[in-house]
């Protein structure tokens, strides 16, 4: 998907666009039952772009009553596979006829470049709502073999009203990856999106609606997490909540749902991504152009973001120099609305905070930071007070060091050298995380044995970042336990049931 218009287009349309600013319950737009709202903000200015119903428990009780009462007259569930396919697929046709409208409402919300809407969120979005719609009706259950006294089928069915919460790094990307399955599978749901990019979620709800979806089967609560997010998690009627976000916050839902139901929990949470840079590697240009690639796209706020680049000693400085130069070639910073801008600001300005904090914590502990490059003449866009992040490469770091352990979530890479294979993977997987990893070697043999030893439920191997629906996402050890897309996360939202029926 591209996009024909121009920057002047979209500020006109940005001037113009009218933002639902309700939750949205049994198909319809609703106002917070104590009225109450909270600022939705533009990271590129800074302007308040409008006042969103602030959701709390009572209207989480509402939205999970609604999901239960269609879950229990079966409107969803038991319709034809086929009819629930065919809603998915014209759910799909309407967010593609609406493509313009919802790129507009998240680029304005989170910063996010226009031109990303069109070449990476609004595709991936549309991929995977037509996906999980064509596995619906390709679910089988399986009839065992048994003596002739009885017969013995398992089947798979839905498991009634799911809580899904979300991020806001790809706000309608993270919540389709889990809604398209939910919904697939036949369940009802409650999603909460991230308060900081509320506006495009309750529109997706909308348009399920307007594709024939019935009411109730999709809800949205916007509002905080501690509020409307934890009273969700802790439902006593929500049969399994499906998360993406932080660590800090994945361990919290685990405790929930202890306190509450024995809800199931499904968790893909942080990263910190290792880049192998092996000496023999086959191409040197495409792989440092896919280094800076690989941490900042989005700003650096995606999960497997590739933050730790590990390069053999052989090629590290020419690595790090070109490097430097690639990330002014590749990257252009500016206005989220221009078309021709790649880089926007980061989510808010707290956010702007926390990666410059961490930054400067690193210089502290001794780090030196190659980009952006001291004394630079090559000025940084940065439209009027907006939230932008210098892209940031540090080098001399050590492993010790917060900015080597702990997911930054901004345009900020840090470099190492090594010499060996093994100490390679070493660093590696000296990490709490596991989400993603790459190795980039000319030699089969080592590309075989290297991504064996790496500790992530992700490998690249010559590429990052690559993939499509049949790629199960999802991270090893306090990156989650779960995967999002893939027919398997479809199952995940299925129960098994087991029927032995006696034939004496
Ligand atoms: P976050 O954990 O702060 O918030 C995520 C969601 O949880 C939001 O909707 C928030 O309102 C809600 N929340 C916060 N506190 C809560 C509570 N006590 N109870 C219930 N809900 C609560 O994360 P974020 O800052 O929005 O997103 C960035 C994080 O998401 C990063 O750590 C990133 O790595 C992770 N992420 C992971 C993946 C993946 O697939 N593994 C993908 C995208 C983002």
């Amino acid at each position: 998907m591209t996009t024909a218009l121009t920057h002047q287009d979209w500020l006109d349309r940005a001037a113009r666009i009218e933002i639902a600013t309700g939750l949205f319950i049994e198909g319809q737009y609703v106002s917070a039952l104590a009225g109450e709202t909270f600022d939705s903000v533009n990271p590129a200015n800074g302007a308040v772009l409008a006042q969103m119903a602030r959701g709390k428990a009572a209207d989480i009780d509402r939205a999970v009553a609604s999901g239960l009462a269609a879950w229990r007259d079966g409107r969803w569930a038991k319709q034809a596979p086929r009819a629930r396919a065919e809603v998915l697929l014209q759910w799909a046709n309407l967010v593609e006829a609406n493509s313009e409208e919802l790129a507009l409402l998240e680029t304005l919300d989170m910063g996010k470049p226009i031109s990303d809407m069109f070449n990476i969120d609004l595709p991936e979005v549309l991929k995977t709502i037509r996906y999980f719609a064509e596995c619906i009706d390709k679910i089988e259950g399986v009839v065992t073999h048994t003596d002739a006294s009885a017969l013995h089928t398992i089947t798979h069915e839905p498991l009634g009203v799911v809580g899904a919460i979300t991020p806001w790094n790809y706000p309608m990307l993270m919540a389709v990856w889990k809604l398209a399955p939910i919904l697939a599978a036949g369940n009802c749901v409650v999603l909460k999106p991230a308060e900081q990019a509320p506006l495009s979620c309750t529109r997706l709800a909308q348009l399920f609606v307007d594709a024939g979806g019935p009411a109730g089967v999709f809800n949205v609560v916007n509002g905080m997490g501690t509020e409307a997010g934890k009273a969700l998690a802790l439902h006593m009627d929500v049969a399994k909540i499906t998360f993406t976000g932080s660590t800090a916050v994945g361990k919290l839902l685990l405790g929930y749902a202890g306190q509450s139901n024995m809800k199931r929990v499904a968790l893909e949470t942080g990263g910190k991504s290792p880049q192998i840079f092996m000496p023999d590697l086959y191409d040197f240009d495409a792989a440092v152009d896919r280094a800076v690639g690989g941490i900042f796209d989005n700003a650096g706020q995606v999960c497997n973001a590739g933050s730790r680049l590990l390069v053999h000693r052989s090629i590290h400085d020419r690595f790090v120099a070109r490097f430097i130069e690639r990330a002014a070639a590749l990257y252009q910073p500016g206005d989220p609305l221009d078309p021709a801008t790649t880089l926007g600001p980061v989510v808010s300005q707290t956010q702007r905070a926390n990666v410059m904090a961490k930054v400067q914590r690193a210089c502290e502990q001794g780090a030196t930071v190659a980009l952006p490059v001291p004394g630079s003449t090559r000025p940084l866009t940065l439209p009027g007070g907006g939230a932008y992040v210098p892209m940031t490469l540090l080098t001399h770091v050590t492993q010790d060091m917060a900015i080597v352990q702990d997911e930054t979530f901004g345009p900020v890479a840090s470099v190492q050298a090594f010499d060996t294979e093994a100490e390679a993977i070493a660093l590696a997987n000296d990490s709490i995380y596991g989400l993603a990893a790459s190795v980039w070697t000319a030699d089969l043999k080592t590309a075989h044995r290297m991504s064996a030893a790496l500790e992530a439920g992700v490998v690249w191997v010559n590429c990052f970042g690559d993939g499509d629906m049949t790629q199960p996402f999802g991270g090893y050890k306090q990156s989650g336990n779960s995967r999002d897309k893939h027919k398997d996360s479809l199952l995940s939202y299925l129960q098994t049931k087991s029927t032995w029926i006696s034939l004496v």
